[in-house]
Formats: structure tokens, sequence, C-alpha cells
């Protein structure tokens, strides 16, 4: 308990007393990174940024915990105890580590520039530059996939970011109220207090699962007379939920779901949206297609990811990403292919893996390790060549010089032998509804599949050890408490 007691408060003294500003030094190399999600932010934080020059670039001036951003939407969790200032995360940082809040718009693997834009109100205006780099790390992640379907662009809303549920919060409770205003007509309720998600992934499932949970707890007690309106459906174009999980737990989630009575329609691929249905064609047990129309209040879409348009202008430029579609493809050691001084991690990198947070993380790692190694072994090899040189300049300390040079190559050795990237999977969790989860874990080297109330126990405690800081997971036990014992917050 002292040690962890005194863990904590080393941490906030750290926090609170920032490492001293550092002028770029022109001796070392400008590492630019972009990007402050899960792959950027684990790189910087394990990065002994003494070795470069570092330049972070980032529209969004915060780590955002996203595996509890659909607790967000309902209130279960406030927006701000799962972000964490990216200046937080860089003022313990040694040497020159600047940041900038600015979005990339294109990057020239030639001239080794990025162009970067802001766009703020505070100035009245955009403002363009460009900041040239040494090493280049990409890790802008991926936005909503939306396949041009007609309609879902201006009339969904999206879970990726804060303010998109900050958005959904809103329109939650936005479509309760109308519905309850005086003399509706009953068609009007229930196309308000439809709730319709698209996209059986877990983005849509672990939503679906808390919007029930606001509506059974805190919206059904407070506004009781529409209590028996409120339906949530989620669509999915392939035959069950959750794909990549295990065939048990996708059961196990669907008969959950079925309890609380979220309508599940598999099989379903919507085809266009309008401002206040969803049109959709669904395949039959018999194999036969029907449209089907589902009018809605509020319309969540989370079908997965696409490129975002700087990371394809940078694919457009060089010949050897003209294969790759779904980002920029990388070789082992995550260098995107066709450039040496370029590497994309998180979900704009092809690497082979599905775009997770545990895998964007993993790469940070691998890259502040590398990045780590490679200074090291700048620094080496200048020591060697110094020690050679100095051979002739002082032969009486010959034997002794020499074995400096032995022992300095010996280390050198040690640290080149860089092994590629590996991702190794710990699991996949998901929060399902009514206080269960499922979790496909690997564990000692086999596979334990559970759904269920323990679950959610081992859900709630995997997150919380993830949260960022301990300041994020002080807040995030708050707010379950809170909404616990007071109900969530239900003004708009
Ligand atoms: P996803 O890609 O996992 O799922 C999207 C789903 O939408 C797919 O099943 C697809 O069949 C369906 N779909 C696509 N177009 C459709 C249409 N027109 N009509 C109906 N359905 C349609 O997306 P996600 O849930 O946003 O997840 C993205 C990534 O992030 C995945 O790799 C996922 O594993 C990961 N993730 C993991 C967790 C977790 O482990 N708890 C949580 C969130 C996201």
């Amino acid at each position: 308990l002292l040690g962890g007691v005194a863990y904590v408060g080393y941490e906030i003294y750290q926090d609170r007393n920032p490492e001293p500003q550092v002028k770029p030094d022109p001796s070392k190399k400008t590492l630019v990174v972009l990007g402050t999600g899960w792959g950027s932010v684990s790189l910087l934080k394990r990065l002994d940024t003494e070795n470069y020059n570092v330049v972070v670039i980032s529209p969004r001036n915060y780590f955002l915990f996203t595996p509890l951003l659909p607790s967000c939407t309902t209130g279960t969790i406030e927006h701000r105890s799962i972000m964490e200032p990216i200046r937080t995360i860089l003022r313990s940082k040694r040497g020159h580590v600047k940041y900038y809040e600015a979005e990339a718009s294109s990057i020239d693997p030639e001239r080794k520039v990025v162009r970067v834009f802001d766009n703020s109100e505070v100035r009245g205006g955009m403002i363009e530059t460009e900041v040239p780099y040494d090493m280049l790390v990409i890790g802008v992640g991926a936005e909503n996939a939306t396949f041009g379907i007609p309609g879902v662009r201006e009339n969904s809303c999206f879970l990726k970011e804060i303010g998109d549920a900050q958005l959904i919060r809103k329109k939650i409770m936005d479509c309760v109220e109308t519905a309850a205003f005086k003399d509706q007509s009953p068609e009007e309720i229930d196309r308000l207090l439809h709730m319709v998600v698209v996209g059986g992934g877990p983005t849509g499932v672990e939503f679906a699962g808390e919007l029930q949970d606001f509506f059974e707890e805190d919206i059904k007690k407070l506004i009781p007379d529409i209590s028996d309106r409120f339906r949530v459906t989620l669509i999915e174009a392939l035959p069950n939920v959750l794909p990549s999980f295990s065939k048990q737990l996708i059961e196990y989630t669907e008969s959950t779901f079925k309890e609380e009575k979220i309508d599940i329609r598999t099989k379903t691929m919507v085809k266009k949206v309008t401002d206040k249905a969803v049109e959709a064609e669904a395949v039959g047990p018999d194999g036969k297609k029907e449209k089907v129309t589902f009018p809605y209040g509020l319309l969540v879409w989370a079908t997965g990811n696409a490129v975002r348009p700087v990371v394809r202008d940078l694919m457009g430029r060089i010949p050897a990403q003209k294969d790759s579609r779904r980002g920029l493809a990388v070789n082992e050691y995550l260098v995107v292919q066709g450039t040496r001084d370029i590497w994309a991690i998180g979900d704009c990198a092809v690497a082979g893996y599905a775009p997770t947070a545990q895998v964007a993380g993993q790469e940070g790692n691998f890259l502040a390790r590398l990045f780590n190694n490679m200074a090291k072994t700048e620094m080496l090899e200048e020591k060697i060549r110094d020690l050679s040189g100095s051979l002739n300049l002082k032969p009486g300390n010959a034997a002794e010089i020499s074995k400096e040079i032995e022992d300095s190559e010996r280390q050198l050795r040690r640290i080149k032998d860089i092994k590629p990237f590996h991702y190794s999977h710990q699991g996949s969790l998901a929060y399902i509804g009514s206080e269960k989860a499922v979790a496909d874990v690997s564990w000692f080297n086999g596979n334990f599949a559970s759904g269920g109330s323990l679950t959610f126990l081992f859900w709630r405690s995997a997150y919380l050890s993830m949260c960022f800081s301990t300041r994020n997971r002080l807040l995030v036990i708050n707010d379950w408490l809170k909404s616990k014992l007071f109900g969530r917050d239900v003004s708009r």
C-alpha cells in the first residue's frame, strides 16, 4: 500500500513539475510524430526524447481512452475522465519536445516536409505551413467508413471522437424529450424513440448495450409514460454480430441482447439513409432479398474504418504503395514500404493485424524501442570511430583503448540485433449491457472465453488498469460510483 501511495505521489509530483524547455539541438535528428492516439502516445511515452528533436502534430491536443467512449454517450462516464492532455503527457519528457495543434494535409517524401494547417476560431481563419523532418512517424488513425452509402454522412452520428459521444448524448435526450412533448402522434413517438445502430462490430454492440442500460436504469424511471415505446435495433450485414469473437460468445451476446430487448437484424445491409429512416436489404430465411425500412430518431453508424485523405495522398506519391487499399503498407519494422525514413503505426498502417487499440499500442512501444536503439547505435558507432582514431595518437594506452573498442562493439552487436515487430494478442473484451461483458482472452498459451457478470468485473478492472493515468483512473471510478448511486445525468 505504501509503495502504491509513493508511486501515485511521485506521478503527481512529476506531472506538476515539468522538465525545463530545451532549444532544438542541430546535431540531433528531427523526429516528427503525427497523431495523439494509441500508437503515437505509446511511442512518446517510452521514447527517450533526449536523442531527438521531437515535434508532435495533431488536431486533437489530448489522448482519448477509446475503449470507454461508448460509456460517454449515456453519461455513465463523463468525457473528461477519459481524456489526457498531450501537454501533460509531454511535460515530463527530456530534451526538445514541441507540440503543435494542427492537422497534416499532405506529406512530401522527396522534400521531407509535412504540410500542416490549423483552422482556429480565435485566429479567425486558416493558417498553413510546412514542418521539415528527418524521421517521420504517421499515427493519424482512420476515419469512419460509409462506403459511399447515400445519406450516411448527413444523417448519422459516428462514434470515434469525444465530440461524437457528446452529440449522441444530446440527441438521445432530444429524442426522448421531443417524444414526451404534449400531443405527439403515436407514429412520431415510435420513430423518435427508435434508436438504430448500424454495424455489429464491437463499437455497435457496446453502444447498443450502453443505450439499453441508460433507458432501463434511468430514462424509464424518470419518464415512465414513454417506457414501453423505446426500442434499440442493431443492424448487421453479416449472419452474426461480433465476427471476431468465438462462436460461443457470439451466441451469448445474441441471447443477452434478446433478454435486453435489443432487436438484432443480421443479414441486413443498409443501402440508403434519409433524415428519418434507414433503408436496407434483408436476406430472409428462404434466401430471398426484401426491402426493409427502419424509421429512426437517432442513427449511430459504426461500420469500421476508412483511409484518411492525408494517408491516401501519400500512398498516391509512393509507387510501392499502389496495391495497398486499406492504408500504408509497412514492413516488419513498420517502415512504410517504398520509403526509408517514414514509419506508420495504428489504424493507418497495414501490418497484417486488425485495426485495434491493442495493436496500435504495441506498435508504438516497438517503435520507441527501435528509435532508442538506433540512437544508442549511432552513439556507439561514433565512440568506436573516436577510439579507433585515438589509438594512433595515444600508443601508450593502446591495450586499454582496444578493450574499450571491443566492449563497445559487443554492445553494438547486441543492440543492433532488434527482432522485427511481432504482435502478441492479449484478447478481446466487449461490454454487452446489463452489467455483462464477453471476453476472449489468451491465457497461458490457451484461449479462454467467458461471458457474464464476472466477466463484467474483469472488463471493468482490465479497462481501469489500462487507463492512461492515475488521474483518469480516479475520475472513471468516481463516474461509475456516481452513476450507480445517483443515476446518469439526463440534462441536455
Ligand atoms: P468493425 O469493422 O469491427 O464492424 C463493422 C461491422 O459493420 C461489420 O461487421 C460489417 O459487416 C458491418 N457493416 C458494414 N457495412 C454495413 C452496412 N451497410 N449495413 C449493415 N452492416 C454493415 O467496426 P468497429 O466495431 O467500429 O471496430 C473497428 C475496429 O476496432 C475493429 O478492428 C474492432 O475489433 C476494434 N474495436 C475493438 C473493440 C473491443 O475490443 N472492445 C471496441 C471497438 C473497436
